[in-house]
């Protein structure tokens, strides 16, 4: 039997009715094979990071456990994001559905198409707020306490809704 990893992934949508894709999202994570889904966190509003022309975002984090090797998570993460019908236009721009593994257990990963940790988690008010929330003693690999990187982050318009 494969191990469980523990995982936290971000969610974050600003368009068409982003509360509710962010929602739809949580349930299929829920859903997704060889994952148990253990908790989300509350949902949260933030402006967006980059062009500022564009709508504000809804944001989570979930923490799930899955025996799936991490680039196989990625692919299912991004079938998601391909059934919220995402179309990748501008770097940062507005997105139906984005999901970014944030830590697959304290596995540093490095490849082409897998970073992890996320590389900008650490300055992110809309990873850090909703992660302290549901695992405050999480371990952040090669970095300090999620506790000092929030001291460091201010939540800014990020805002529990
Ligand atoms: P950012 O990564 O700054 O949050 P983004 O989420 O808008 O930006 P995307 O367009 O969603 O970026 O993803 C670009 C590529 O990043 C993906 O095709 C994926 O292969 C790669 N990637 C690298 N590390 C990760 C990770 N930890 N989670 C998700 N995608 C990742
Ligand atoms: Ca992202
Ligand atoms: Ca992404």
């Amino acid at each position: 039997m494969t191990a469980s990893i523990r995982c936290f992934i971000g969610l974050g949508s600003n368009l068409n009715n982003p509360t509710e894709q962010v929602v739809r999202a949580l349930d299929e994570l829920a859903t997704l094979d060889k994952c148990q889904f253990i908790q989300a966190s509350s949902l949260y509003a933030s402006a967006p990071v980059g062009p500022q022309d564009q709508p504000d975002f809804i944001n989570a984090v979930a923490e799930i456990e899955t025996e799936l090797p991490p680039h196989l998570l990625l692919d299912k993460l991004q079938a998601i994001e391909q059934k919220h019908q995402r179309v990748r236009e501008r770097h940062w721009g507005p997105r139906t559905l984005d999901l970014d593994l944030l830590l697959y257990g304290d596995q540093e990963i490095n490849t082409e198409r897998l970073i992890v940790p996320h590389p900008f988690m650490h300055e992110r008010s809309f990873v850090l707020y909703p992660l302290s929330e549901i695992s405050p003693d999480v371990e952040i690999p090669q970095d300090k306490q999620l506790s000092s990187l929030l001291v460091e982050c201010p939540m800014g318009s990020l805002t529990k809704i």
